[in-house]
């Protein structure tokens, strides 16, 4: 039985500021761009999130739905140096220690430095060194894997601990929605809903064999899912030469306004973890397979490095255009960066 930790900051950007300016604290604080210019919300304190407001959205819409809130920008850098230390806390418990984001971390503590019996000791102890330390809250999720310690740190959030011990597995996936399963974006919901599909428990009454032919290779992750099997390692590697995230279709997709969606969010997936790496790349490929399992890829190289999701995202739209997707259809999208830019002072390795 492995010991898995999902660690995940609350309200990260936004309690640093709170952290750093106590005029901030107990104040719905919004952190990102201003609305004159388009800004979005990287972040919203719990003040602010009870109007509703969440990032990833206008700014102008927040401040709309909470006018009372205060802006203040982003200060990246200093979101990472945190991030570091937060990690060499971390580090102090296990070397298994997997980034998702700045604010996100699976850690595998089954043989912790400490030797603590219980994976449910060592999320506490890491709470309370991060709060000691950091002055910062964090959620922790403990479970046998990191499919469930994800869905853990999120039911008791902030400053939460929530386990999920072997035995609760069943019962605690139940009446989860099938969203929550991994590798269900969009347009696979839209298909299981359509097959009366809408919970992990009518999901696991569906055989392996129709998950299969339903939707390929990832019908069996499905299934072994939604029954909370989960065999992936927690991965420290960090030396990657690129960056992708791809997707494979439960139905071929024809409609081109679908891939679009489709690829915007697997963009947004990629700028997530190049901005929690402190990375910027040159090239954006766009990886598709056609119904006809042929693989073709179409690269852009810029001139300058990114990490946004709203370049990565048109660059490879465009790059769409060249394939034969639209008349093709595709059962497989993916997005990928790499090339990083040597000369941008972002480009700091986390694990150094
Ligand atoms: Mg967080």
């Amino acid at each position: 039985m492995r010991k898995i930790l999902h660690i995940d900051l609350d309200a990260f950007f936004a309690s640093v500021e709170q952290r750093d300016n106590p005029e901030l604290r107990g104040k719905s604080v919004l952190v990102g761009g201003k609305p004159s210019e388009r800004g979005v919300v990287a972040a919203a304190s719990y003040e602010a999130r009870r109007f509703g407001v969440h990032s990833a959205m206008p700014m102008k819409t927040a401040v709309r739905m909470c006018p009372e809130a205060v802006i203040v920008p982003s200060r990246i850098d200093h979101y990472r140096e945190i991030s570091r230390e937060i990690r060499a806390i971390f580090f102090q418990y296990t070397d298994l220690v997997e980034p998702v984001a700045y604010d996100e971390c699976y850690l595998d503590v089954t043989q912790n430095k400490h030797s603590i019996p219980y994976a449910t000791e060592v999320a506490k102890a890491i709470k309370a060194d991060i709060c000691s330390q950091l002055s910062l809250t964090a959620s922790a999720g403990v479970a046998g894997n990191k499919f469930l310690a994800k869905i853990a740190s999120d039911m008791d959030k902030p400053n939460g601990l929530f386990v999920i011990k072997p035995h609760q597995v069943e019962a605690f996936l139940e009446n989860l929605p099938v969203k929550k399963i991994w590798g269900v974006g969009p347009v696979t919901e839209k298909r299981l809903h359509e097959m009366d599909i809408e919970t992990i428990g009518q999901l696991r009454e569906i055989s392996l064999e129709v998950l299969s032919r339903e939707f390929g290779k990832v019908g069996g992750d499905f299934y072994h899912l939604a029954r909370g099997v989960d065999d992936r390692p927690v991965d420290p590697c960090d030396d990657r030469k690129s960056i992708s995230r791809e997707t494979t279709f439960a139905a071929d997709l024809f409609a081109v306004e679908q891939m679009k969606v489709e690829i915007q969010q697997l963009s947004e997936n990629v700028a997530q973890f190049l901005e929690s790496e402190g990375l910027k790349g040159r090239t954006v490929t766009l990886k598709v397979r056609y119904p006809n399992l042929t693989i073709r890829t179409r690269s852009q190289t810029l001139l300058a490095g990114i990490n946004d999701k709203a370049t990565i995202a048109r660059t490879a739209i465009d790059l769409l255009a060249k394939t034969q997707a639209q008349s093709l259809g595709v059962r497989l999208l993916g997005v990928g960066v790499s090339h990083w830019d040597e000369e941008n002072p972002l480009q700091l390795r986390l694990f150094e």
